[in-house]
């Protein structure tokens, strides 16, 4: 008899465990509160970005979720970008850390190569030529829509691995045995997977209490298709990224920039500012972002932060259409040392979250390596 498992929430991290456990076998059942899924899943950049992975676990997690979204793209036919990034460097300081990097980059499992501002003009239309010095290319980041991507993998998941997709249904306990309790009925099985992002406080607070996991609001923005199909290139990241990402640690010279950023600019530092921009196929540009953590988390959005981060990305790269159509927040929960939380409150219950800001990069990989575990 097959073995049943029952994964709870279907944002990214439920949808890649529901895929590598149907892949061995496992009878698979995917509960989700809402219609479809609404959480942080749906309301990312789409970037699926190893180049900001620290080398090692992390890197290799990130490289081997990369290869699933190009498998998932090719087999669904869902538009899956293989596009790259591109970092780009408008201040001498941003340009030191590239450099740093690029050398030690192909010795640490990067695949990337530094160039002048003519060739960064020439492979990012959208980048800001103004003080531009040119930009760290890489070529391992793909992108997707993030709505439509959730929506194309859930029913490919249904129709290709015979996953039971039930939303909305809201999974309101979790029992020893294991059994899930979700709209009255009581779900018997071998094993749980709790997938509910920065929901997960609310099924097992106390186990929540002491993982050390803190939310994070992002503030997003994204413009109207670009008129005449303009495309921006790569995705792109600026030299305040260079701060955000932990790969970029190795570098002796980024403390240098820490400290420009922190002295000149430092209301980006207490909004947690950097500034990068994707493009998925239908010619929007989605913009961000912010990040305030635990009880600096209010309900409301700020306009306020929305003009910095358009006001630093208008350093950094131009657009034709600087319009805003949409303005939204994402949460997600964020563990400071590991890039991922796995506890087990109940026997047969793991928990599975804290992927921060990069479950879009590592959800396959993570959930890869937990059911290679298995049978
Ligand atoms: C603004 C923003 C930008 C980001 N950009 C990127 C990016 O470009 N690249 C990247 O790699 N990462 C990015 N991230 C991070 C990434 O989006 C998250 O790490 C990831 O989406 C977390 O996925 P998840 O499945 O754990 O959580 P979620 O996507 O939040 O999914 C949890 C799901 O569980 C459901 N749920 C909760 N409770 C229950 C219940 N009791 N019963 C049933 N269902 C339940 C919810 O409805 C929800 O759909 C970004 C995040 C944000 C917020």
């Amino acid at each position: 008899m097959r073995q049943r498992v029952v994964i709870v929430g279907g944002g990214i991290v439920g949808l890649a465990h529901a895929w590598m456990a149907a892949e061995r076998g496992w009878e698979v059942i995917l509960c989700e509160r809402q219609p479809t899924a609404r959480g942080a899943s749906i309301r990312n950049f789409g970037m699926i970005w190893p180049i900001g992975q620290p080398p090692g676990r992390p890197l290799e997690l990130a490289l081997a979720s990369r290869e699933r979204w190009l498998h998932f793209g090719r087999e669904s036919g869902f538009p899956v970008a293989d596009c790259g990034s591109a970092h780009l460097a408008h201040h001498d300081d941003e340009w030191r850390v590239l450099e740093e990097f690029a050398d030690r980059a192909p010795h640490l499992g990067y695949d990337c190569t530094l160039v002048d501002a003519a060739a960064a003009r020439a492979r990012v239309p959208a980048a800001n030529p103004v003080g531009l010095r040119g930009a760290l290319l890489s070529r391992t980041e793909a992108g997707v829509d993030p709505p439509a991507a959730i929506a194309a993998l859930t029913r490919w998941l249904a129709d290709v691995h015979g996953v039971e997709v039930r939303a909305p249904a809201a999974v309101t306990a979790v029992e020893a045995g294991p059994v899930v309790v979700v709209a009255g009925e009581r779900l018997a099985c071998d094993r749980v997977l709790v997938c509910t992002g920065s929901d997960f406080a609310e099924l097992f607070p106390a186990a929540f209490a002491a993982s050390g996991l803190v939310p994070c609001k992002l503030q997003m923005l994204s413009t109207p298709p670009q008129p005449g199909g303009f495309r921006i290139g790569p995705h792109v990241a600026s030299g305040l990224t260079l701060r955000h990402y932990a790969a970029f640690r190795v570098c002796a010279a980024l403390p240098a920039l820490v400290a420009r950023i922190a002295a000149a600019t430092p209301e980006l530092d207490r909004l947690g500012i950097h500034v990068m921009a994707s493009q998925p196929a239908d010619g929007r540009v989605i913009l961000g972002d912010s990040h305030e953590y635990g009880g600096a988390i209010g309900p409301f959005d700020s306009t306020a932060i929305d003009e910095l981060i358009l006001r630093e990305l208008r350093h950094v790269i131009t657009l034709p259409d600087w319009s805003i159509e949409r303005r939204w927040h994402g949460i997600y929960a964020k563990h400071p040392t590991e890039p991922v939380v796995f506890r087990e409150p109940l026997p047969g219950v793991v928990v599975c979250t804290g992927t921060g800001g990069s479950g879009m990069t590592l959800a396959f990989g993570i959930a890869a390596e937990h059911w290679s575990r298995y049978p």
